[in-house]
């Protein structure tokens, strides 16, 4: 359906700010041209020749963006769960990735992603392909074609990492990824290049200043990881010696916020120095509950970068976390930041569900733009939630039901349908 002005009625709810939610009961929601003009109780004049879709007891809820997600590893998602950072990655991550030279695998396994990542909770994404050139191509087109909004970054290696999956030179690997940037910047509606060095370790200081002048011919964004683990930064300070701190391993090179659009995944361990560093330069930090649990790196200390007003939002990182659901992601977000509480840091009170959903919503969506809100002005990206599977023998307030969803979503929960900047890509037309 190509018309996108429209009205969405039902249980709405959105952040207002970082701390508090709006919520309407039985309320209007108006969509003109692909952007929200608020919610109302009571419909107004100039809207009435609007079609009317009638959710009912539904909740509409705002669409969520997932920060940092890496595409080809969904195939061996919840495997390894075991295991640390740099351990995974050599057993997991580097054989499975060395898979996308092939593009019949690609079709197949990237396929799969797109469809489960369309039916998630999930509306724009930042994502990891893998050094592939036409494989992270095939992947644009899918997503393109999904009507999600994402940057797809093909990822750059040229050193510490098995001889099949690194790039040979830093010089070719800049010539690869100024190809796939020729084929893919402008070329489509929804999906757009976005840097992508690895990280540190698996880049030489040659790459990094090639990619470096690319981000400024280009004028494309970036994405990488920061402080994930304690044995990387300890091996990011033995190969750059000259740096100050980890993300200074990147600010060296203009791949660090400034005039680069940046987000960085983890940041878990950053000295104060580092987190100075984010803040100057406006780097989004990508908020990895799951995966820093399961990958033994640590809890970040979000509640700090919120308080210096640091640009903060969540990633599954599939798959170093195991699934794909962003309201997973916030359940996590706020319950490791309660054991951080408790065993590390009292001076750090925890996140509330309020913050998460915030986080999930304006905080990550506004790496996009205008995104993450009902507020007049903002891309309409939109969930409606039937939560009617998950019993209950209270009558619940919307605010109760919908925080309870964030927990109970994959119960009994059901996306009945998804809009993206207001074109309806999943559920009855
Ligand atoms: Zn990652």
């Amino acid at each position: 359906m190509e018309t996108n002005s429209f009205i969405l009625k039902g249980n709405i709810c959105y952040s207002k700010n970082k701390d508090e939610l709006s919520v309407t009961e039985n309320g209007y929601l108006v969509c003109v041209e692909g952007i929200s003009k608020g919610v109302f109780l009571q419909l107004p004049e100039k809207y009435k020749g609007l079609p009317v879709k009638d959710h009912g007891n539904a909740l509409i809820l705002p669409g969520m963006t997932d920060l940092h997600v890496h595409a080809p590893q969904y195939t061996f998602r919840g495997m390894g769960m075991d295991l640390e950072l740099l351990e995974w990655l050599e057993t997991h991550t580097f054989p499975e990735e060395s898979r996308y030279q092939e593009l019949d695998y690609a079709e197949k396994a990237y396929g799969i992603f797109t469809d489960d990542l369309k039916r998630s909770a999930t509306t724009r994404a930042v994502v990891f392909a893998t050094i592939h050139g036409p494989a992270t191509r095939l992947l644009m087109d899918k997503l393109e074609a999904s009507g999600l909004k994402t940057y797809v970054g093909k990822v750059n290696m040229d050193r510490n990492c098995a001889d099949y999956l690194r790039e040979p030179s830093p010089e070719a690997s800049l010539e690869a990824t100024e190809r796939w940037i020729a084929e893919t910047m402008g070329q489509y509606r929804n999906t757009s290049p976005i840097l992508t060095p690895r990280f540190v370790p698996t880049c030489s200081d040659a790459l990094l200043a090639g990619l470096g002048d690319l981000r400024r011919k280009y004028g494309l964004p970036v994405q990488s990881h920061l402080s994930e683990n304690l044995s990387e930064i300890g091996w990011v300070k033995e190969l750059c010696p000259w740096s100050s701190c980890y993300g200074d391993a990147y600010a060296r090179f203009g791949l660090f916020g400034g005039e680069a659009k940046t987000v960085m995944a983890h940041c878990v361990h950053s000295t104060e120095e580092e987190v100075e560093l984010i803040r100057a330069n406006g780097v989004y930090v990508a908020h990895c509950p799951q995966s820093n649990t399961n990958l033994s790196s640590g809890i970040a200390p979000i509640r700090k970068y919120l308080d210096k007003g640091i640009q903060v939002g969540l990633g599954t990182d599939v798959a170093g976390g195991a699934d794909l659901s962003m309201f997973r992601c916030m359940a996590d977000a706020v319950a490791v930041s309660k054991l951080r509480w408790r065993l590390a840091d009292q001076e750090l009170k925890a996140l509330t569900t309020e913050e998460a959903f915030y986080l999930a919503t304006v905080g990550g969506g506004s790496f996009f733009g205008k995104v993450g809100s009902f507020e007049e002005g903002y891309e309409f990206d939109a969930l409606i939630a039937d939560d009617s599977g998950v019993r209950c023998a209270r009558t619940l307030t919307v605010e109760d039901r919908v925080k309870r969803y964030v927990y109970l979503a994959q119960e009994q929960g059901r996306l009945v349908s998804k809009y993206v900047a207001g074109r309806q890509v999943m559920g009855k037309m």
